[in-house]
């Protein structure tokens, strides 16, 4: 594995490593863990070394993260996974210019926590070493949303990524060949092989961004629901737990945060329009309930990774910020310091734009699915475009008449050229509209704190 130049205290888990598998060593251990035994944690690391060496090939990491997430991993198992990631690329010293706060979602429809957050936290004093990941299914991810901007730029060097936490308290940059290289490698893979949604897979995932970039404090949002990635809620809780202890065997402070996608999160679906819907949050605009997790998640960062001691300070704070406006301009240098222009954004993705899609009758809206309108959000795009947008006009809870707007639909461009009347249709069908008005669950169902008792359950039963 590569040197570490900025190698921390926290290689908790690291082993010595033998060396990178080759190939024919990979098809051998394969062919005994399709006869059900078990690797070793050297196997582990030496096998993710082989794959980022690119000494194992894809199809072979590919059988790997289909049975991990066919059979499961035992918490030793995800352990050396989770470091293995973390140890194949750079790992970022914990506090060497002050705590840092993070959070990670594990993924969700028009989920733009990460763009009110980041802002929001660095106003109010914290910092924050942001690494997000691409799209895994019908979940946009953070990377693909900033890279719908035209002119946006990544940014993929260390020092780079560090200068601008110094810069503006915040930073959002994707994995990379120096920042959790298998993470960046099995992201891809998984997304091809139908394997996002494997519990153990979605922990080592984040947990390795947040070990390798020095987090001193977490706030995980776990997302339970149809819009999310795990197949039941009690899986999420499961492995909300599994996270939290791996943060806290990595002295990270946690927190998880269970919340509700089983209706997108806001209006906004869909690259751009979910950085307008963002600005226009900062910018005192938006949801309540947008608002109000935002400012729960931020407060929660803020104290988790000692920034303040006292929550509810925190978030008086935190509301100062957002209604002064010096969160959203901060977020607007940001991305001006990346080549994006926040106005232009605003402006173009902000507004009423695209194809109306009327209601068929009068009613309240019941439920909206998520993961279709996720996955049609990504179709939309026109070529050349990663996803297009789908903005709701009306969301659950609300009163609609027959005629009325139900949502607008572009393809990632100031037109719609690429909208069908499949399209239009198909995020129709979403909608379901009802006579009764019926109540919304809440944003937030419940938090899990690192003190919890039950932090004990293991994910899986193979190893
Ligand atoms: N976010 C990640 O970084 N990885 C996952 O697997 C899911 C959400």
């Amino acid at each position: 594995m590569r040197k570490h130049s900025r190698t921390t205290s926290v290689s908790v888990f690291r082993n010595e490593v033998s060396g990178a598998m080759d190939g024919t060593t990979a098809a051998y251990c394969l062919d005994r863990l399709a006869r059900g035994d078990s690797w070793s944690d050297r196997q582990v690391f030496s096998f993710m070394e082989g794959a980022v060496n690119r000494s194992i090939d894809q199809s072979q990491v590919a059988a790997f993260l289909m049975a991990v997430a066919c059979r499961g991993l035992s918490r030793e198992r995800l352990y050396d996974l989770t470091m293995s990631y973390v140890n194949s690329g750079t790992v970022l010293r914990r506090d060497e210019h002050g705590p840092v706060a993070d959070k990670h979602s594990t993924g969700g429809v028009g989920d733009k926590l990460t763009f009110l957050v980041c802002p929001l936290v660095a106003a109010a004093g914290g910092r924050v070493r942001k690494m997000s990941g691409a799209s895994l299914r019908h979940c946009s991810g953070t990377i693909d949303k900033l890279s719908a901007l035209s002119d946006f730029r990544h940014e993929t060097d260390i020092d780079g990524f560090l200068a601008e936490v110094e810069r503006f308290g915040f930073s959002i940059v994707p994995q990379s060949a120096a920042l959790c290289p298998a993470d960046a490698l099995t992201y891809g893979i998984r997304n091809r092989c139908g394997s996002t949604g494997s519990a153990e897979l979605i922990a080592a995932s984040i947990m390795s961004k947040k070990i390798a970039t020095g987090a001193s404090g977490l706030v995980l949002d776990i997302k339970m629901g149809a819009g999310g990635l795990f197949e039941s809620d009690a899986r999420a809780t499961m492995v909300a737990r599994v996270m939290l202890e791996i943060a806290r065997a990595s002295g990270i402070r946690a927190r998880a945060f269970l919340t509700d996608m089983s209706r997108p999160l806001g209006r906004a679906i869909g690259g751009a329009s979910e950085v307008a819907e963002a600005l226009d949050t900062l910018g005192g605009g938006g949801d309540y309930d947008t608002r109000a997790l935002a400012l729960d998640v931020a407060a929660s960062m803020l104290v988790s990774s000692g920034h303040s001691t006292d929550e509810a300070v925190a978030r008086q704070r935190l509301e100062s910020v957002l209604d002064s406006g010096a969160a959203r301009q901060r977020f607007c240098r940001w991305l001006a310091s990346r080549g994006a222009d926040a106005e232009r954004v605003a402006a173009d993705f902000g507004a009423a734009r695209g194809v109306p899609i009327r209601s068929a009758r009068s009613g309240y809206v019941e439920s909206i699915a998520p993961a279709p309108l996720g996955r049609l959000a990504r179709d939309l795009g026109a070529p050349g475009r990663i996803t297009g947008n789908i903005v709701l006009a009306k969301t659950v809870g609300e009163r609609v008449m027959a005629g009325e707007t139900l949502a607008r639909v572009d393809d990632g461009t100031h037109a719609a050229r690429c909208v069908t009347e499949e399209h239009l249709e198909a995020v129709r069908r979403c909608f379901r509209i009802v006579e009764q008005k019926s109540d919304c669950p809440p944003r937030v169902l419940g938090v899990l704190d690192q003190t919890d008792d039950s932090l004990a359950t293991a994910v899986g039963a193979a190893s």
